[in-house]
């Protein structure tokens, strides 16, 4: 039986009646409009944990005043049925009011990691994003939460932020699901025109070209990133956001290739904001 949970009071009683019973908690936070990728989190959590909490909730933080809240694609019915089908035991389902009631001041700022790449043309997104995830740990208490690597700089932030903030929850970061032609998957796909989704596999196209670059000697990031920027710039529609090459732990851009890197991309597919990255 999976619960539908809708108050906040709601889902602390739950989770703390599972907490008094020993219970492992595995918890995915998600903007809903589920696919795959969302799917492919929820397994995992089923697979290493005794309960599973799915959220659904378009968090209005993290979207700048010009951006898509009011049209992020939404559908709590299908979702919920994709979430039972998946082994989840509750979903949380709050009402924005209830998580931002009138006279809200609290945010999360992780400095310097959330100024950068997406932060730079998103300015506050990643305090958005910091601030419903800590609220949703604070009422969920997950012992694990499941993140995408889609995402890669938010889950680097999300892990900064629980170490930093000493959060008693495991952070787990498993790999981009993809469509038959590469493109990560998104819920933002389905804004895609069927040209543009033809178009947008060439984002990933690139990246898994720089890797072969890499893979050949190439170490100098510029050139990298210039084969990238020609490949895209091979189909119409698409503009470039940002190309960078970045260490894996330090997250400082890289001139040139050195033990573990991630390339990562943002493009404008028509006006549709896609992100991908590859590891390196
Ligand atoms: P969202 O609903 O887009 O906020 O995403 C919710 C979670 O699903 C985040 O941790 C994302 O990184 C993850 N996610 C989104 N797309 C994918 C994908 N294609 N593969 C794996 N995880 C994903």
């Amino acid at each position: 039986m999976t619960k539908i949970i809708r108050t906040i009071a709601s889902m602390k009683k739950f989770s703390a009646a599972q907490k008094r019973r020993g219970k492992k908690i595995g918890f995915v936070p998600t903007m809903g409009y589920l696919h795959a990728g969302h799917i492919s989190l929820i397994k995992q959590a089923v697979k290493e944990c005794d309960v599973v909490v799915a959220s659904i909730f378009v968090n209005p933080t993290q979207f700048g005043p010009k951006e898509d809240l009011k049209k992020y694609p939404r559908d709590f019915k299908r979702d919920a049925k994709m979430l039972k089908k998946a082994g989840v035991d509750a979903i949380f389902y709050p009402d924005p009011k209830a998580m931002y009631p009138k006279g809200y001041k609290t945010y999360i700022y992780v400095r310097e990691l959330g100024d950068v790449m997406c932060g730079k043309t998103r300015p506050g997104h990643f305090e958005g994003v910091a601030t419903v995830v800590a609220k949703l740990f604070n009422i969920v208490m997950p012992d694990a939460a499941y993140f995408g690597k889609k995402d890669f700089q938010q889950q680097i932030i999300i892990k900064k932020m629980v170490a930093d903030l000493n959060m008693d929850v495991k952070i787990v970061s498993l790999p981009t699901v993809r469509e038959a032609d590469g493109l990560a998957m998104s819920s933002r796909n389905t804004y895609l025109e069927p040209d543009e989704r033809s178009n947008a596999a060439i984002i990933n196209r690139s990246l898994l070209a720089a890797k072969k670059l890499i893979g050949s000697g190439v170490s100098d990031a510029s050139k990298i990133k210039k084969a990238i920027a020609k490949l895209i710039a091979t189909k119409r529609g698409i503009k470039i956001d940002y190309i960078t090459i970045r260490d894996a732990k330090t997250f400082d851009e890289a001139a040139k290739i050195k033990g573990k890197v991630f390339i990562a991309i943002a493009a404008y597919v028509g006006r549709t904001r896609l992100i991908d990255n590859i590891e390196i």
